[in-house]
């Protein structure tokens, strides 16, 4: 079996005296479409941002092929956030000054990508996932559905080995939330691209290739293990 693309060793990550992570363990291989769902509280938004690079946990490795993301420092992490890790959230993620275009072309101007060349790679992101018609608008005169639609291309246009979608249709109806799962799966499985996606809605995780299940800040059929 190919290796992992990203591997999570007994997570622990605390919050003053909250024991947000308590011996979390994860694995995302290569183009897989991973669901992580559980209770409310229960740490799944924790593990996605330990396991991309925004939190460091306080015991406990992330392995990213050989490194320790973990022990990667801030600018060595912001920078593979940038190239090589896709993140959505559930709102307020796009920047409202600019248009979805802008938005969009961001990550490619910020990896010195020249302006052309990024408005290209955006216009043709945003085509793929339906909103080329709104590139011109700002996030406020989108739709909650066109808006992650955004996001997600946004998180798609570098060419990512893995998105990180938290609870990505959480603020949707269903039938937009369907519509951009859909058009996730479709795009992430395109390119190969894995997908860490917490969800708490059971349809959602219908479109993954496996599920895991976070209860109290570890991982159900994953012993909690803290490393020494
Ligand atoms: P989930 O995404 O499953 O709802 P979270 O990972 O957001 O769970 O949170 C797990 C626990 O850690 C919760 O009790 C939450 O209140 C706490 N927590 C998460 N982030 C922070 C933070 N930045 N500061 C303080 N407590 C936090
Ligand atoms: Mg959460």
């Amino acid at each position: 079996m190919t290796p992992p693309l990203i591997e999570a060793r007994g997570l622990v990550k605390r919050y003053g005296t909250m024991d947000a992570l308590r011996g979390a363990s994860l694995r995302l291989h290569p183009g897989e479409i991973l669901a992580v769902s559980g209770p409310s509280g229960s740490g799944k938004s924790t593990l996605l941002h330990c396991l991309s690079g925004i939190v460091r946990p306080d015991e406990g490795e992330v392995l990213y092929g050989d490194e320790r993301l973990d022990q990667a420092g801030e600018t060595r992490r912001t920078t593979l956030r940038r190239t090589d890790f896709g993140i959505v959230f559930q709102f307020g993620q796009l920047v409202g000054e600019l248009t979805a275009l802008d938005n969009v072309a961001l990550p490619l101007l910020l990896a010195g990508t020249s302006r052309a060349a990024a408005h290209a790679g955006a216009r043709e992101w945003l085509e793929r996932f339906g909103v080329a018609g709104h590139a011109a608008l700002r996030p406020g005169e989108l739709s909650g559905g066109q808006a992650q639609r955004v996001a997600l291309a946004r998180a798609m246009v570098t060419g990512p080995r893995a998105v990180f979608a938290d609870e990505p249709t959480g603020a949707l109806d269903s039938l937009a939330g369907e519509q951009v799962m859909t058009a996730l799966v479709h795009a992430a499985r395109e390119a190969g691209t894995a997908v860490l996606l917490v969800t708490h809605d059971a349809q959602v995780a219908a479109y993954a290739d496996r599920e895991a299940t976070v209860r109290d800040g570890a991982v159900e059929g994953e012993p909690a293990q803290v490393l020494r």
